[in-house]
């Protein structure tokens, strides 16, 4: 899933320091699940906003609407009585979400309540870590299911960097070489010899290097 933060309070007050009236829009999608975007949390932004704005003087006239996803249009389609009421609509999705907001209702400003991170899952209760960098030409059966693209730090394909200690990645000893682990796990299933066999390389084409992506399933589009 998206894994993303809130922003800081103050950087949100400020992107509505305008603003008299806000809508919050939540999505019940990735950020539900990571537990920042969700109608939860959109309740406790919408909490803070008043409060911090009272205390300034300055009331501040906050709504709160979740909705299925903001990815989606049939679902952003349910908000069209309701946006152009407000002076600004803050958007509690991922990057994705604002986005499609601007698109499907381009009279109105949308502001980003969240910072979009990573493509990660829950590694323990609470802690997300990043496990796909959406590079569209998956490789890890070259690694037994470990992605040096998204979690080597320097996204090496051909084995660990001279950095590698201790089974720890050079850049902080909170952050395993994912290298090492690689080679470990092929040493003990006695298959180092797959790494050395030479592998075509890597189409980047199909990563973000290509510019932006599209996946068109011909079966389900309508004319
Ligand atoms: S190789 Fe690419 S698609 Fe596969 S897990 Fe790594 S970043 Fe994601
Ligand atoms: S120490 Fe390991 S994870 Fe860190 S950059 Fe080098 S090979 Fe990649």
């Amino acid at each position: 899933m998206i894994v993303a933060d809130r922003k800081p309070i103050n950087e949100i007050l400020d992107m509505v320091k305008e603003s008299e009236k806000v809508l919050i829009v939540g999505c019940k999608g990735c950020v539900t699940v990571c537990n920042v975007g969700g109608a939860k949390e959109v309740g406790i932004l919408a909490s803070i906003l008043r409060i911090a704005r009272k205390r300034e003087g300055r009331p501040l006239e906050v709504e709160e609407k979740t909705i299925e996803r903001q990815c989606d249009p049939e679902y952003v389609a349910q908000l069209k009585d309701l946006v152009g009421e407000y002076d600004a609509v803050i958007s509690m999705a991922c990057g994705v979400g604002p986005q499609f907001l601007s698109e499907a209702y381009p009279e109105q400003r949308f502001f980003p309540a969240v910072n979009t991170t990573f493509f990660g899952g829950a590694v323990q209760h609470g802690i997300w870590a990043e496990r796909c960098a959406g590079c569209g030409n998956c490789v890890i059966h070259y690694f037994d299911g470990m992605c040096p693209v998204a979690r080597c730090s320097k996204s090496l394909l051909n084995g660990p960097c001279g950095g590698s200690a201790g089974g720890k990645c050079e850049i902080s000893k909170e952050v395993d070489c994912i290298w090492d682990m690689i080679v470990r796990k092929k040493m003990e299933q006695g298959r180092l010899g797959d790494l050395l066999e030479i592998k075509p390389a890597k189409d980047w084409r199909t990563a973000r290097d290509g510019g932006p992506r599209r996946s068109v399933r011909e079966e389900l589009v309508y004319e």
